[in-house]
């Protein structure tokens, strides 16, 4: 079905596109890096160099040197290629197919490069990473892709992967796992558990309640489930508890993972001063708003507003 790589870096990365199906990234940081930094991704639990995940440049992304295309990231602008994702279930972000159709412009002369780097992840079944590109700045991990076909008009069709699920995502198929011969037993256990988790993670929280936490937004489509203490920071019991995780729309979202917004123990927000009174408006946050938080809610809490709330300057707001 498909092929591993053995370079550890190249294959570490795909497999951090795998964990992190699902989740939202604001601005480049977790993707390449700081801004200017010069600095890439710092080695990880998954990838055992400095690496990035995409160059965010524009949607193929073929590692400088190398003869595969590593990830790809889908715009769905109509600027660029109009509608490339057909969407299986949008509110669990898995798609069904995407067509990536390669840089044409003339004077780009990456565009032959792309579509090599593209024809060897064809010819060898090498697995891409999937960006889909939300927003200006926010990009979603939809996790791995396979290219099956390049049409006559040059277009690349994908289709979705995983290490440890069939492409029904629903359908749990652990049989591509057992491909994996050169990884671990322990290392197959956590693919599979991390996976299947992350998925129950979303689940759990929409069956619970499908609504933004904060404004009570109800679209199942826009809403993110998001961690509470974020899942790069949570050890692997934390990262499944269902308490850890509160759902809410992509605006307050963004506020919360930001640290522009936190909670107290009694659910009364908390506003960051960096948001001024205008700016408060057109992201609808108001000094009353409180939700509703359990007593399992709040160690996560407590670490979101030490860890992540932007200080206030004014001590006497809080
Ligand atoms: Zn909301």
């Amino acid at each position: 079905m498909f092929n591993l790589p053995e370079d550890p870096i190249h294959l570490g990365v795909l497999i951090k596109f795998e964990h992190l199906k699902g989740t939202v990234f604001h601005g480049q940081t977790e993707i390449k890096g700081k801004k200017g930094s010069g600095v890439f991704l710092l080695p990880d639990e998954y990838v055992p160099a400095e690496h990035i995940l995409h160059d965010l440049i524009r949607g193929f992304y073929k590692p400088k040197g190398k003869p595969y295309m590593l990830s790809y990231q889908a715009t769905e602008s109509d600027k660029n290629y109009g509608k490339q994702i057909q969407w299986e279930d949008p509110s669990l972000q898995e798609f069904k197919l995407i067509r990536m159709s390669p840089p044409t412009g003339e004077k780009d002369n990456r565009a032959k490069s792309d579509i090599a780097a593209a024809r060897y992840n064809l010819e060898h079944k090498l697995p891409i990473g999937i960006l889909h590109k939300v927003s200006k700045g926010v990009n979603r991990c939809l996790g791995l892709g396979i290219i099956i076909e390049e049409t006559v008009e040059g277009i690349f069709i994908v289709r979705p992967v995983s290490m440890s699920n069939s492409i029904n995502g629903k359908q749990r198929n652990i049989q591509q796992i057992e491909d994996l011969s050169h990884i671990t037993e322990t290392e197959k256990d956590a693919v599979i558990k991390s996976r299947v988790g992350q998925s129950r993670f979303k689940e759990n929280l929409l069956q619970n309640d499908p609504q933004c936490k904060l404004c009570g937004l109800g679209i199942k489509e826009l809403l993110i489930a998001s961690h509470i203490k974020p899942w790069s920071r949570s050890d692997s019991k934390e990262r499944l508890d269902f308490y850890n995780g509160f759902l809410f729309c992509p605006t307050h979202d963004a506020l919360f993972d930001k640290g522009f917004i936190s909670f107290r123990d009694d659910g009364s927000i908390m506003i960051s001063d960096a948001l001024d009174e205008k700016t408060m408006d057109i992201l609808h946050i108001f000094q009353n708003s409180k939700i509703e938080v359990l007593d399992e809610h709040r160690k996560y809490l407590r670490w979101h507003r030490v860890n992540k709330l932007i200080k206030s300057t004014n001590p006497t707001k809080y």
